[in-house]
């Protein structure tokens, strides 16, 4: 079957990373019809806007897009491109698996976490103003319409799995009205799921605290948008970093799958970004759509990859000595 993907490339290390993962994508044999649109600051060279009106049409259309990161300027210039992209498409739920891969050494060999964080509201929001110089205001929205509705996203993709326990992690000692809704409607919807997952929270300061002393006694972390960005890279950091960590965004037509990590500008255009998690968030799509096997066949070459562990193949970030284009080539001969 054909499948049509968008394919974001975006900036700093999204040409590199999103061109292997094409690659290893196509010689895993699926067929598969990449539409390449401009995204991010090297878009708005070309077409005048981070985000093109053309590049969302054909994400609305298509339903599905492999996205490279993009940068977001701090403390001025344009708004971030992934929280504008995830707003207008209501991609509200981000989902990043996060386990321990072979070869690659760690303090902890058994870390299996699914992270899910929601991805439209919070402080992400975006609505910020000065109210007198000097004094400024960012406003965390928090509705019982999207707190619900990501606390059933997580159950049912937790039940849907298999998994036992979802632990949300909260500050609602402090923010006692927006986190505290978070709650009450995760509580809620728990209550339909108390026979199959069990169910936890957790003060977020603490349950940082307690994931890396022991990242064994979570399962699903259920969070709020700028904690679940926060703790996503924390949690990349328990099995080797933010190249080997892949993440989907799903909206109720629409799903865009992009890695953790940022356009990484301080290695961009060397040719050693590591394209695994890349590649692995091109896994989820395949399984996505449906292509298990091909995604299988995919996930058992760069596993076999890592388990090898030449230092001549892999990335200087999970200790090798090679490139990009080194590890996309292993992985690709271990597809064959
Ligand atoms: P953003 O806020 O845009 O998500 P960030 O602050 O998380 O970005 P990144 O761009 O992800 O920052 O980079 C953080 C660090 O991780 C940098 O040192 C970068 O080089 C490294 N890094 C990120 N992605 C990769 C990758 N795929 N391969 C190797 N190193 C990476």
């Amino acid at each position: 079957m054909n499948h049509i993907v968008c394919l974001l490339p975006g900036d700093g290390i999204g040409p590199e990373v999103t061109t292997a993962a094409r690659e290893v994508i196509d010689a895993s044999g699926v067929d598969v019809e990449w539409v390449v649109l401009p995204v991010g600051t090297t878009a708005l060279e070309f077409c005048g806007s981070v985000l093109p009106a053309r590049t969302l049409a054909a994400i609305e259309g298509h339903g599905l897009a492999l996205k490279g990161p993009t940068t977001t300027p701090v403390g001025s210039g344009h708004p971030s491109i992934n929280v504008e992209l995830r707003k207008r498409l209501n991609l509200f739920a981000a989902v990043r698996p996060v386990r321990s891969l072979p070869g690659i050494k760690t303090r902890f060999d058994n870390v299996d976490l699914i992270i899910v964080r929601e991805n439209t509201e919070g402080l992400y929001s975006g609505i910020e103003n000065e109210v007198v110089e000097g004094v400024v205001q960012s406003l965390k929205i928090a509705t019982t319409k999207g707190c619900s509705r990501i606390a059933r996203f997580a159950f049912d993709y937790a039940a849907s799995r298999n998994r036992k326990k979802i632990t949300v992690f909260h500050k609602a000692n402090i923010m006692k009205m927006s986190d505290g809704l978070f709650l009450r409607c995760a509580r809620k919807v728990q209550s339909q799921y108390a026979d199959r997952i069990e169910y936890d929270e957790m003060i977020i300061d603490n349950g940082c605290m307690q994931l890396v002393r022991d990242p064994s006694k979570f399962d699903v972390l259920l969070l709020e948008n700028l904690y679940g960005d926060i703790v996503s890279d924390l949690a990349a950091g328990l099995v080797g970093g933010l190249g080997v960590v892949p993440g989907a965004n799903f909206g109720k037509s629409c799903a865009v799958f992009e890695a953790v990590h940022g356009s990484a500008p301080d290695i961009a255009r060397q040719g050693i970004a590591n394209p695994l998690a890349c590649i692995m968030s091109g896994v989820m799509l395949l399984n996505y759509v449906g292509e298990t096997a091909a995604a299988t066949k995919i996930r058992n070459a760069y596993d076999h990859v890592l388990q090898e562990a030449n230092p001549e193949t892999l990335t200087p970030d999970i200790g090798g000595t090679g490139t990009t284009q080194s590890f996309t080539e292993a992985i690709i001969r271990a597809l064959m």
